[in-house]
């Protein structure tokens, strides 16, 4: 993070995309491969059985870190994405049939779009998307009148990559479980920035992302409720998920490892196992705090500066401000930046719905982490007003 980029020192305003890493979590991953690196629940030997705490403990500390009731409720998977795949593929093909319907929101990523679309498609069901309004917020309302009794499952994000938004997600699930309607929140840009209790939420599932939480990328979690991950079949075929197998029958392990098929990601879960002591010693809510205080100030910087429009401005917002410039194309103005050293995201975010709702191609994201600064910020205004004197 010292480095400098073309000259000038580092602004990483994109950590919405993957966060930077601290050194506990270098560290860990370095003694990990050089001293430990071992195969888990397999061998035996010293360095196996080592390898395997250290993967166990890395559970427990996601369990506590989510205060999830059990170890077995936490399953390790690729990433946000593959926890929502899993649950299609799982639960999904398990519980929608034709004329069925999954409800999600006008401001999900495309990873929690898709799996949806390919899932419906399969079954004959059909999509249903809880609109939001001129702010970025998602309309109640309208999401209480979609819940019908053909409502197999609503799958919706905690809070939005593209605008920032922070979702009700408690009275969400609430709202859902009076129907008993399961209910799964992709946690991808909620964990890095506030304390999620999945208990308190009362959420069936929660879909999280390592390498957005300052461990490595790679690696991700799924949160379960027991009777739920129980209740469903296998994702994957083969090694570890299995109790015994013959040519005739296998019978399956217990969760989580029935979902934990082949060799996993051994030093990514250690490494984000680092990640969350990291977390937990530099307190979350401080962080919490310190950010909030940042998106204040720059959302009153970048607003001020002429031909900018805001998208994306609830009142429950999460360290994210997105925004387009009259007359000039996100693209540009993210070169510019980054010939400033200054890193921000400029596209449609794997949320092209969002764009279209706004009815923008694409907008410039600057996202905040708790490393970052007020000198970060007036950095990228005094970028902003470089690229309005270059197109002005
Ligand atoms: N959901 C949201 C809200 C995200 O921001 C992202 C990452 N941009 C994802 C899901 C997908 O996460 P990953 O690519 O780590 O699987």
């Amino acid at each position: 993070m010292k480095q400098k980029i073309r000259g000038k020192p580092l602004v990483y305003l994109d950590n919405a995309a993957t966060s930077q890493k601290p050194q506990i979590v270098l560290d860990t991953l370095l003694r990990y491969y050089t001293a430990q690196n071992s195969n888990v629940h397999r061998g035996v030997h010293f360095l196996s059985e080592q390898a395997t705490k250290e993967y166990e403990d890395a559970r427990n500390k996601v369990r506590r870190f989510i205060n999830a009731a059990e170890e077995r409720e936490i399953v390790f998977v690729r990433g946000t994405t593959e926890a929502i795949n899993l649950v299609a593929d799982s639960y999904g093909r398990q519980n929608v049939r034709a004329g069925d319907e999954v409800v999600i929101s006008a401001m999900e990523h495309h990873s929690n779009i898709v799996p949806w679309q390919m899932l419906c498609q399969e079954k004959g069901a059909v999509l249903r998307v809880v609109p939001i309004n001129d702010a970025g917020e998602l309309l109640l309302e309208e999401y209480e009148r979609l819940l019908t009794p053909k409502t197999r499952l609503v799958a919706m994000a905690h809070v939005s990559n593209a605008l920032g938004s922070i979702n009700p997600v408690r009275r969400i699930v609430e709202l859902a479980h009076r129907q008993n309607i399961p209910v799964l929140i992709d946690g991808a840009q909620a964990v890095p920035h506030a304390r999620v209790d999945v208990r308190d939420l009362n959420c069936d599932f929660y879909a999280f992302s390592g390498h957005k939480v300052f461990g490595p990328t790679g690696i991700g979690v799924l949160y379960g409720k027991a009777t739920r991950l129980e209740a469903m079949p296998p994702y994957q075929g083969g090694g570890d998920m299995i109790s015994s197998v013959t040519f005739e029958k296998t019978t399956y392990n217990k969760i989580p490892y029935k979902f934990e098929a082949g060799t996993p990601n051994i030093a990514g879960v250690i490494g984000l196992g680092s990640a969350i002591d990291y977390l937990t010693s530099i307190r979350l809510d401080a962080a919490s705090a310190h950010e909030n205080e940042l998106l204040e100030y720059a959302t009153n910087a970048i607003s001020q500066i002429s031909g900018i429009r805001l998208v994306g401005t609830a009142r429950e917002k999460s360290a994210i401000v997105s925004f387009v410039v009259d007359g000039l194309h996100p693209h540009d103005i993210g070169t510019i930046l980054d010939q400033e050293g200054i890193a921000v995201r400029t596209g449609h975010h794997c949320a092209q719905p969002v764009m279209d709702r706004f009815g923008v191609p694409a907008t410039v994201r600057a996202s905040l982490a708790l490393y970052n600064t007020r000198e970060d910020i007036d950095a990228l205004v005094s970028g902003l007003r470089k690229v309005s004197e270059v197109f002005g």
